[in-house]
């Protein structure tokens, strides 16, 4: 299955899409992760990237439509894939229909404004793998390091109060139009994304038609 999730910055798209990644054995692809391991290894597109990512800004369109090209272009992304956090603009998507990739789903995670900047705050991250956690709702075992590799969790720059501010201005303004680009294409699925993890996962997978 070819599947996108749509979803203001924290409505658990990243969550989500590890879940169903791991249920239906394809890989996810998130731009967001891929900006940032380039902006860590200090790459030219990296250092290009921060001064948007900083300041709550999408990166350019056709910044992030050459990564997903490539990315989509390897091997295991034959049998399926989940796009977390791409496309961000009609742009971008129609960038995607260019590449002649047949859609099965756009999920799109519901959740308030208000329910998204109490997860923002409480976000913490692994840098050495990428798994994501919050210090209420998903806490890691001991608080202070990953579950899967025992490495240090951080806050993402990015979540800081006034840059959530803006990275959810973008959203309304120019991510949420999508929803009603894929509604017309017929493939829109909408799900609850404000109650527990687990909750959102079985509405998705059953969105999905997949057997929780
Ligand atoms: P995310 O982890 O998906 O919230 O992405 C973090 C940041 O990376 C965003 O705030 C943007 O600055 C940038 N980014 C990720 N995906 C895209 C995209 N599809 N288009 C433009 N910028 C993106």
């Amino acid at each position: 299955m070819n599947i996108i999730f749509l979803g203001a910055p924290g409505a658990g798209k990243g969550t989500q899409a590890a879940c169903v990644s791991e249920r239906l054995g394809i890989p996810t692809i998130s731009t967001g992760a891929i900006i940032r391991e380039a902006i860590r290894s200090g790459t030219r597109m990296g250092e290009e990237a921060r001064k948007y990512t900083e300041q709550g800004a999408l990166v350019p369109d056709d910044v992030v439509i050459g990564i997903i090209r490539e990315r989509l272009a390897e091997p295991d992304c034959r049998g399926g894939f989940i796009l977390d956090g791409f496309p961000r603009t009609v742009p971008q998507a129609e960038a995607l229909d260019a590449m002649g990739i047949a859609l099965d789903a756009v999920l799109s995670l519901e959740v308030s404004d208000e329910a998204i900047v109490e997860r923002m705050s409480g976000r913490r991250v692994c840098d050495a793998c990428g798994a994501s956690y919050h210090v209420k709702y998903l806490p890691s075992r001991d608080g202070v390091t990953c579950d899967k590799c025992g490495a240090a969790l951080t806050t993402r720059r990015d979540d800081a109060p006034e840059v959530v501010q803006s990275r959810l201005r973008v959203y309304h303004e120019t991510t949420e139009p999508l929803k009603n680009y894929y509604e017309q294409k017929g493939i829109l699925r909408c799900v609850e994304g404000q109650e527990k993890v687990e909750d959102t996962t079985a509405l998705t997978l059953s969105a999905l038609g997949v057997k929780a």
